[in-house]
């Protein structure tokens, strides 16, 4: 995840929620991406460091666990830079060139020159995040499937001119998140971009108050008008974060117009509030004492390290430039 600041409900419900649970299944490794985020925001750094950290107390509010998990910041795992220079040789340009995303970004990303090496490049840089580790599988959305595909087609190149002796690297599978459709509180994609965000660190006056102001179905104008939750933003909430008495209760009411939108979305933030309270007070911890967050972060740096230093000599080896005489004694 790049580090991008505080995170909202849509980073939870698109990624955080299952990275969770991943963690009793998969060994993981978290990396706070914060070299991407210089791919689009280079010019000011300032913030970069803050925001790193930012991500990794809402990893931690949300559950992420140092205990389970790798949880490090990529800039000072210097082996994915390794890695990535390695890859850049063997990639042809045409197939970064087509990553759906390079394209899109350029055109959507306004006031900022995206003309750059190291933003054409950043597709590969992912595939040297995934392959450092060896990573059999990344947890995605349907948007990053195809960098996971690219990835795929490295790895197969990787080891078709150099894994003379077996492959170096597996082929990553996509684990695709199921995509649940989180709108912000205008009714669009919830994204920082577009300001309509319920952050995960909202205290629940915030909570309350972003919910009051969201849009619902247009065709209801009046208390008397009959709604549909299925075209109502506030329904999706409902799908995601309700229990089915709710939901039934929403269903139920807004086709007949028993219940107001007001009263209707006092439930979404009911459960939003009781979704966020733990997070919040796990977070408070961290929080109060950033030491601890920066130990995590130190001690599984030190891990992803140690793994990514084991690879990088396997791909010394088979590229034939490891250090060392290894002629006739
Ligand atoms: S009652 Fe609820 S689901 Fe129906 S339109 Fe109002 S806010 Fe949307």
């Amino acid at each position: 995840m790049r580090s991008t600041g505080k995170l909202h409900l849509g980073n939870y419900v698109g990624a955080l929620q299952n990275w969770v649970r991943m963690q009793d299944e998969y060994e993981c490794f978290f990396m706070v991406a914060d070299w991407h985020a210089l791919t689009t925001d280079y010019a000011d750094t300032s913030r970069i460091k803050e925001n790193s950290l930012e991500v990794t107390l809402d990893w931690l509010a949300a559950g992420l666990d140092p205990e389970k998990s790798v949880i490090f910041i990529q800039s000072h795992v210097p082996a994915h830079a390794e890695l990535h220079l390695l890859l850049s040789m063997i990639t042809p340009l045409g197939w970064v060139e087509r990553v759906p995303s390079y394209k899109e970004q350029q055109e959507n990303i306004k006031g900022k020159d995206l003309t750059t090496y190291g933003f054409l490049g950043y597709p590969v840089l992912m595939s040297s995040d995934i392959m450092v580790y060896k990573a059999n599988a990344v947890p995605v959305g349907e948007d990053q499937v195809a960098h996971v595909e690219l990835t795929r087609e490295i790895v197969r190149r990787f080891n078709g001119f150099y894994g003379k002796s077996g492959d170096v690297f597996p082929e990553p599978a996509a684990l695709l998140t199921p995509a649940a459709k989180l709108p912000g509180t205008d009714g669009r994609k919830m994204s920082k971009s577009y300001g309509n965000t319920v952050m995960l660190t909202d205290p629940e006056p915030v909570v309350r108050q972003k919910l009051k102001t969201m849009v619902t179905d247009p065709a209801r104008v009046r208390r008397s008008d009959p709604g549909n939750p299925d075209v109502c933003p506030v329904g999706d909430l409902h799908k995601i974060f309700s229990d089915k008495a709710t939901m039934a209760k929403v269903n139920e009411g807004c086709r007949s117009a028993g219940i107001g939108c007001i009263e209707c979305k006092g439930w979404v933030a009911d459960a939003l509030v009781k979704l966020l309270n733990p997070m919040q007070e796990r977070r408070k911890k961290f929080e109060e004492n950033p030491r601890l967050a920066w130990d995590i972060l130190e001690a599984g740096t030190e891990r992803a390290r140690k793994a990514a230093g084991e690879t990088m000599d396997d791909v010394r080896a088979a590229m034939g430039m490891s250090l060392g005489y290894e002629g006739p004694k």
